[in-house]
């Protein structure tokens, strides 16, 4: 991010050049952050100069000015008000820029007097870099989601080995992870982390590309000397304060780089305030469900495929009241875990909750009255807090103990262990009793503005309080004594921030106050302004006030800031804590989320085992299904499907339209609820644990790293039969129908067959070639199934049930007339059809089934018919005619061709 500032040129260098010296302040501080925009604090704005003005006025639509010439070039600027800038970042922010902030570090009476004291010293105020806003180590609620998580990833590489380190600065979570460069992808797709840090050479590595395509956008590369093992190491032993790295687990050179890297990326944009990082966690593969990138957008986990929240899984699903739950939710949904114990522990939760309505009723009204505490210990660890941070650890701390003691009076065994983690330590009690004691219920945003310290808290406080109060009186005291003094009743003592406070009498009546005081008479009035209809004078006894009233006011706001830091700088010691604290009501929040969604939409308990069991009766696709009661149409159609051995690859034939990517879908989320500890949308469901899922369903491109829509297919199709394991669950929609019939025939054939033989992972594999059914009769655990439909007046019914068998046809006309083809396309299609199901009847394709395996290299031709133009062709011995003889053969030929 900055290179370091021996290397790069100082003010003076850039005075030197002929620039002003407030220009050649400004370019000492750009040369030290090439890569970041600078707002540079100018009086009441932040100023943005040469291409940072250029790009920024563009993307913030805002004028771009000039700022005359330095060093003979002219300045184009631009600006944003420093009091309301944060709009502006995010936008800048959201277009992919980072920025640093350049504040004044003292003030001009500061740099004034330093100016004086050190002779030759320039007057102009220091300024410097105070912190770099990144997309990924953002703190501000304004600018972040607070149902999001806000991860930072860094990913390093060591002798071919990759090690990602990923960190959610507002909870300090800090996980690590090794990974061959083929898992590169579907980590980071899992980890979803809006900032990725990477040695800046990966940009140019080919193998690479397809892994970084889909993340181009959140990619802050660095030089990729900064990746150093032994240097990473070293920064993560001192800020654990460990000896060795081992105490928290066996990390690769490669995750050690990278997690060392993660820490001084971070360090350096908050400009060396670290905010709480909890030990580094090891993510062993193998501990959640793998789900490949293309899988994931498949599914629409957390999006749809057109890009929005709204009609996703995770849209469908989230019940959480508080924005920790919603994060913790999300992450589950992207991270399903494959450790029965957990999964079990979690569905225990949910099954509790959705047991005792009561309990489930009494937590949710808790967790809505509880803030969110993570982002605020967030911001006040990197010194980015206010008052009412501080008043969300106080009612956050609150809630943690409603909530232990709810579940301590009604003693639910599964929640044990999250009730414990809210038990408070001696540190969180007598900090909660502080603040509770310390604050006001409603502070002010800004802990500057002071009025936050609950009176009686604080004596001095409450004496320089009580001071500005009295000094309140003593000016309605001075301004009756002047009413009398002056016989002017419109007399009045008001305050501004030019003047201060000041007497204002009506301009007619004001002549006899303007006597000055030093000439020879007691007039007390000193002449400050006159306006238009009033004039305005002050007193020495009214100045003497004033003094003291600021004096009192400077130092209740300086009582008031002392008390801050110390109730901040206790929340960042107990940090750890906290975040314990908030963690589990998270996850209390959760399971209460899904007992919730559970009860409301009718899910169930799934059985969990280590077998390879797939046995879903009833089952719904839960998106679509809230989809359809909210349109009010037809109740969904649930639908069993069982894939235990005997039948573990199911092919699954139909019309269009008649419901068959729902039916995938519907098993694959199932699938991914069940194992991210949700009760899933069925009547009953055994699943053993699935390692990976694979989707490929639908058709998409991919132009912009040139691959054609067949190329995608055929990739992710790879991908499944290279990676898929025996306790994988696939899902495969239309393979092949992207190519030529034959080619996209003979693929999906040689896929089932791979499934089958070869992976034996649990599949479910629809598909419109009707022909690849007849494989059921060699492959045993092939099990054939369709979607039903009804025939009625020449119109299909669709019923959306899938039954065993298999579909004769297609219905694809039919469903092409329901879209609305004109009827002459409809009716020439219908001819077309027909002739192409004769000949095919009558063709080689039947009887592929009997071909086992597979095709043969070529059909035999089928032999020729005897005819009397036949049989002259044949008699024709081209190389022995003259070119008389052929012409006429020719003639003839022609002649017996019209008989
Ligand atoms: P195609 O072969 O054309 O891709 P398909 O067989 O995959 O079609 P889907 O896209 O799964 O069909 O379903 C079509 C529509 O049918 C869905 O949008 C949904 O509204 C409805 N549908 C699917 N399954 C059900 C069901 N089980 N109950 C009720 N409606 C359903």
């Amino acid at each position: 991010m900055s290179s370091s500032a021996a290397q790069t040129k100082s003010a003076t260098d850039f005075i030197a050049e002929g620039h002003t010296p407030m220009m050649a302040q400004y370019h000492a501080v750009k040369a030290r952050y090439p890569d970041c925009m600078v707002f540079y604090r100018m009086g009441d704005f932040f100023e943005l100069f040469f291409d940072d003005a250029v790009n920024a006025a563009e993307v913030l639509d805002i004028t771009l000015t000039k700022r005359g010439k330095t060093a003979g070039e002219e300045i184009p600027m631009a600006g944003v008000p420093a009091h309301s800038f944060e709009p502006y970042l995010a936008r800048l922010i959201k277009a992919g820029f980072k920025v640093a902030i350049c504040d004044q570090t003292e003030t001009p009476e500061q740099a004034k007097k330093r100016a004086k004291e050190n002779k030759g010293q320039s007057t102009l105020v220091n300024r410097d870099v105070v912190r770099i806003v990144t997309q990924g180590t953002l703190t501000e609620d304004t600018l972040l989601d607070a149902r999001e998580n806000n991860y930072i990833a860094a990913v390093a590489e060591i002798a071919g080995q990759f090690g990602l380190a990923w960190l959610e600065l507002s909870t300090g979570e800090f996980m690590v992870q090794g990974a061959a460069a083929r898992q590169l992808g579907a980590a980071m797709a899992r980890i979803g982390a809006s900032e990725i840090v990477i040695p800046d050479r990966f940009r140019e590595r080919t193998d690479l590309y397809h892994h970084l395509a889909p993340v181009q956008d959140r990619l802050s590369p660095l030089p990729a000397a900064l990746f150093d093992a032994q240097n990473a190491q070293k920064r993560l032993e001192s800020l654990f304060g460990v000896g060795t790295l081992s105490a928290f687990g066996a990390f690769t050179r490669a995750e050690i780089a990278a997690a060392g890297t993660l820490i001084d990326y971070v360090e350096r944009t908050q400009v060396g305030k670290l905010p709480y990082i909890a030990a580094p966690r090891q993510v062993s593969s193998g501990t959640v469900m793998d789900i490949d990138p293309a899988t994931r957008r498949s599914l629409e986990l957390t999006r749809t495929l057109s890009g929005e929240k709204r009609g996703s899984l995770l849209s469908c699903i989230d019940r959480t009241i508080t924005g920790p739950g919603a994060r913790v939710l999300h992450a589950r949904l992207c991270a399903p875990l494959t450790d029965i114990a957990g999964i079990r522990q979690r569905h225990d939760e949910v099954e509790t909750l959705v047991a005792d309505t009561r309990l489930r009723e009494d937590i949710r009204a808790l967790l809505s009255a509880t803030p969110d505490m993570e982002r605020a210990m967030a911001r006040l660890t990197v010194g980015r807090g206010g008052p009412r941070d501080l008043a969300v650890i106080r009612d956050g701390l609150k809630q943690a103990e409603l909530l232990r003691a709810i579940l301590a009076a009604r003693g639910p065994a599964a929640f044990n262990d999250l009730s414990s983690a809210l038990s408070q330590q001696p540190g969180t009690q007598s900090l909660a009793d502080r603040l509770r004691a310390a604050l006001d219920d409603e502070v002010p945003a800004l802990a500057r503005d002071g009025g936050f310290i609950r009176t009686g808290y604080s004596a001095e406080l409450d004496k320089f309080r009580t001071l500005q109060g009295e000094s309140k009186r003593l000016i309605a005291a001075l301004e009756s004594k002047y009413k009398q003094h002056t016989g002017i009743d419109a007399l009045k003592i008001t305050y501004n921030n030019v003047l201060g406070f000041f007497i204002e009498v009506p301009a007619k009546k004001a002549d006899p106050m303007m006597v000055r005081g030093d000439a020879g008479n007691d007039n007390p009035y000193i002449h400050r302004q006159t306006m238009a209809n009033a004039v305005r004078f002050t007193t020495a006894e009214l100045a003497e006030l004033e003094r003291d009233m600021a004096q009192a006011s400077d130092r209740a706001i300086a009582i008031e800031l002392e008390l801050f830091t110390q109730m901040a700088a206790e929340i960042t010691r107990l940090s750890a804590d906290i975040g314990n604290h908030a963690r589990a009501i998270a996850a209390i929040d959760v399971a209460a989320a899904f007992a919730e969604l559970a009860v409301r939409e009718n899910h169930i308990r799934p059985q969990m085992d280590t077998t390879r069991a797939f046995t879903i009766t009833g089952g719904r696709h839960p998106v679509v299904e809230q989809s359809l009661r909210k349109q009010g149409a037809d109740a969904f159609v649930p639908n069993d499907c069982d894939l235990s051995d005997a039948q573990r690859l199911w092919l699954l034939t139909g019309p269009n339209m008649a419901g068959k990517s729902t039916f995938l879908r519907q098993n694959a989320l199932i699938a991914i609820m069940a194992h991210m500890g949700a009760f899933v949308p069925a009547a009953s469901a055994h699943i053993g644990i699935v390692d990976k899922i694979f989707s490929r369903v639908g058709a998409s491109d991919d132009l912009a790293s040139g691959r054609s829509t067949f190329m995608v297919e055929m990739v992710e199709t790879a991908a499944i039969l290279n990676q898929a394991s025996d306790k994988s669950l696939v899902i495969l929609d239309e393979i092949g129908r992207g190519t030529a019939t034959f080619d996209g025939l003979s693929i999906a054939w040689a896929c089932v067959e791979a499934l089958h033989e070869t992976t034996k992972c649990r599949t479910i594999f629809a598909t419109h070639y009707h022909e690849l059914t007849g494989l059921s009769s060699r492959l045993p655990s092939l099990s054939c199934h369709t979607m039903a439909v009804k025939e009625w007046e020449g119109d299909i019914v669709f019923l959306h049930a899938v039954a065993a068998g298999t579909a004769d046809r297609s219905y694809g006309i039919h469903v092409a007339k329901l879209a609305g083809l004109p009827p002459a396309v409809i009716d020439r299609a219908g001819e077309v059809l027909a002739m192409l199901e004769q000949g095919k009847q009558s063709g080689t394709l039947a009887k592929l089934a009997d071909d086992l395996p597979l095709f043969r290299a070529a059909p035999p031709p089928a032999a020729v018919k005897p005819s009397p133009l036949n049989d002259a062709l044949s008699a024709i011995d081209p190389d022995s005619l003259s070119p008389r003889e052929a012409l006429e053969a020719l003639y003839s030929l022609k002649a017996l061709s019209r008989a």
